[in-house]
């Protein structure tokens, strides 16, 4: 391995920067020649591709986003799309890629690493967590705290009011996000994907607590939760529970930004550095990720087609628990 490029991939996540930092200088530290891709996918189309120095990632550790731009590219479906990438990689000699991202980029990257022998190394990069091989993927831990600094506020405002309130976040199908922020904020109920909650249930427990005299309720609902989002949750829920005035917030993309927490600034280190010591030891094929407080290998087949349960059973008794 002689030059490597790296890319960002469908989502952004908070800790792409710093995990891109890591990747470009181990690289060059190990003297390889370091390119970047721009705009995933579409930037090895479109022939995107730049070098990239030990300065090129200077102060962008603390920043959200990704300096290398992130896109969703149809064309890296095609069979065509793929050859045209491989051209531009290889007019540059580039023999290693690492892919920063989801699912479906880890699918991509298999796909062109099996068509083209280019060797691919994927790093988990999404705040849904959804993904087998790591415990936690980068943004995740960013996405939570945001998400909880957020329901503080909302919290002053319920408070004051006595108000309920359902706060609707992000995770896709997964429920991680919302099981951690409920628990770092004291929220009442919590409705996951993973997990039926009947609103019978929910009524029940927003009664308990208005019989002990809260002040305020606040429920979060994951915005895979199979009985429909927060509005329609709050809808069935006032018809039948009327001790608070009731809103609805959708936290939405703001969750996907800010500043990474350090968790997620090393972790992206962690793992970028991690990736490229697989690619010099001659790997392709394989994801890096966090397993208890270590970095693993997994296979990107295994990746994509082992699922793993992620909610911390702990976590899941506690939401009862602590919310009395
Ligand atoms: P997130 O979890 O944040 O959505 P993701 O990596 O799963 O991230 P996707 O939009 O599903 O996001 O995939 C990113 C890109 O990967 C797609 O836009 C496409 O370019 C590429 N990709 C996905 N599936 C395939 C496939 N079957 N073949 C080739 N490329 C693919």
């Amino acid at each position: 391995i002689k030059n490597i490029a790296v890319l960002t991939s469908g989502g952004d996540a908070p800790g792409m920067n710093a995990c891109i930092r890591a990747v470009v200088r181990t690289g060059i530290y190990n003297g390889i020649n370091m390119f970047g891709v721009l705009q995933g996918y579409q930037g090895l189309i479109n022939n995107n591709i730049n070098p990239m120095d030990a300065r090129s990632v200077s102060n962008i550790i603390h920043l959200g986003g990704t300096i290398l731009k992130t896109a969703r590219c149809l064309d890296f479906k095609t069979e065509e799309g793929l050859d045209i990438a491989f051209e531009n990689l290889k007019a540059r000699d580039i023999d290693g890629l690492i892919v920063i991202g989801g699912d479906g980029t880890f699918t991509g990257a298999q796909r062109f690493a099996k068509k083209h022998g280019v060797k691919v190394i994927g790093i988990p990069g999404t705040i849904d967590n959804d993904l087998y091989g790591s415990d936690f993927t980068l943004g995740y831990d960013t996405a939570i705290n945001t998400v909880i600094e957020a329901i503080d506020k909302i919290r002053d405002t319920a408070d004051s009011h006595d108000r309920l309130f359902f706060i609707e976040v992000m995770g896709r199908d997964s429920g991680c996000i919302a099981l951690r922020s409920a628990i770092a904020s004291g929220a009442e109920a919590v409705l996951l994907p993973e997990r039926e909650t009947s609103v019978d249930e929910l009524v029940a427990q927003l009664e308990a607590g208005a019989s002990t005299k809260k002040s305020s309720s606040i429920v979060i609902v994951s915005e895979g939760h199979k009985d429909g989002g927060a509005f329609d949750i709050a809808k069935k829920v006032k018809e039948r529970f009327n001790h608070y005035d009731t809103k609805v917030t959708i936290l939405g993309h703001l969750q996907r930004g800010g500043s990474p927490s350090s968790f997620d600034r090393i972790l992206g280190s962690r793992l970028g550095f991690a990736a490229v010591n697989e690619l010099l030891k001659g790997n392709t094929m394989q994801m890096v990720g966090l397993r208890g407080n270590d970095i693993h290998t997994t296979t990107i087949e295994e990746a994509l087609t082992k699922h793993s349960f992620k909610l911390e059973s702990d976590l899941l008794e506690m939401t009862k628990v602590l919310s009395i």
